[in-house]
């Protein structure tokens, strides 16, 4: 007979463990008993789970660098006693997180599944049981002894979604993330359906390496016709700033005003990582398609490709904490290191 499968919870917040507060109207966090009562499925699972509430819930939008390094560390502590692990998480930065964790965790070989509601659990018509009972399926499925799904992913509504290519695409609707760029790992209907081609296996013989150093010394250079010379100054040259995520139009291209390539070149040449990232969230970067972005490749310029926002700024906080070494730190974001990126 097969052993019980073990799953462990971590409970960091989000709308799934929040409900009105009666004198403003406006959502809140209730405690971890409480949520607990709203949730008595978790008991007839058939799988052994074990939960750890971060105290006090967050709305994810107070998520910071420390919380992804308390969840990997939970996870790290725990790794050997269970099959996988899933994240409570709230939707507005689940993305960052899912991406932050597949970045720290090398040779990953179990799940760590994101999800959370777009309803609170306590409210009749919320999303939270389907979402969380299929969350845990997934955490603790095996094949031959081995984890169906051993990467950091998102399970919302009925897809699973390789964490670090997803995207919050809506605030309304139970569908609340996309993955533009790369296809889903499973979809979960009368049976949860796992497209294995599209998932990542560890080599076997590796085991699972830790990392969360982590640097926030970067910002987001969002252009937009009319940018003046002023902001893009201001923010290439913010005190100890390292690296600059420049959100480029269409295919990354970018006006051709001498002042423009002026401040970029001038901020590559004093060691600032400029990397290139479409407003786009389908397609890639191609640097040199259009004239309006021969001149970025000649500022030295590093392509995103078909990076999602959320997964470069993951992986350039990571690679500045863990790295000094800049041409190492520019050879890792020109690869994918983790499936967050198609480099042809
Ligand atoms: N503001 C909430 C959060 O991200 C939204 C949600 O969970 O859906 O924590």
């Amino acid at each position: 007979m097969e052993k019980e499968s073990a799953v462990l919870l971590i409970f960091t917040g989000g709308t799934i463990s929040m409900s009105e507060n009666p004198a403003t109207g406006a959502l809140r966090p209730i405690d971890f008993n409480r949520l607990q009562e709203l949730m008595p499925e978790l008991k007839q699972t058939g799988i052994c789970i074990k939960s750890i509430p971060f105290q006090p819930f967050i709305d994810s939008s107070d998520v910071h660098p420390e919380t992804w390094e308390k969840i990997a560390l939970t996870i790290n502590e725990n790794y050997a006693d269970f099959d996988g692990f899933v994240v409570l998480h709230g939707t507005d930065t689940m993305a960052y997180t899912a991406s932050a964790l597949s970045f720290m965790f090398e040779n990953l070989s179990k799940p760590i599944i994101l999800t959370g509601a777009q309803l609170p659990i306590g409210m009749l018509r919320s999303d939270a049981k389907e979402n969380l009972l299929t969350a845990i399926e997934i955490a603790s499925a095996k094949e031959n002894g081995h984890a169906v799904v051993p990467e950091v992913c998102i399970f919302f509504e009925d897809t699973l979604f390789r964490g670090n290519r997803t995207t919050k695409k809506n605030a309304e609707h139970f569908n609340a993330f996309n993955s533009y760029n790369y296809p889903p790992l499973a979809k979960a209907g009368v049976h949860i359906k796992y497209f294995r081609s599209n998932i990542h296996y560890p080599d076997s013989g590796t085991s699972v390496r830790l990392r969360t150093k982590i640097d926030q010394n970067i910002a987001i250079l969002k252009i937009f016709p009319g940018i003046t010379q002023q902001t893009v100054h201001a923010i290439l040259n913010i005190p100890d700033i390292k690296a600059v995520i420049l959100e480029s139009f269409g295919a990354g291209n970018a006006p051709r005003n001498n002042w423009f390539f002026n401040e970029l070149k001038d901020a590559a040449q004093r060691g600032i990582l400029i990397i290139n990232k479409s407003q786009c969230s389908t397609g890639s970067v191609e640097m040199g398609r259009y004239e309006t972005s021969l001149n970025l490749v000649s500022a030295g310029i590093i392509s995103a490709y078909d990076c999602t926002t959320e997964a470069t700024v993951a992986k350039l906080m990571y690679l500045l904490g863990e790295y000094d070494n800049i041409d190492q730190i520019k050879h890792k974001l020109s690869i994918s290191l983790c499936g967050e990126m198609s480099v042809s």
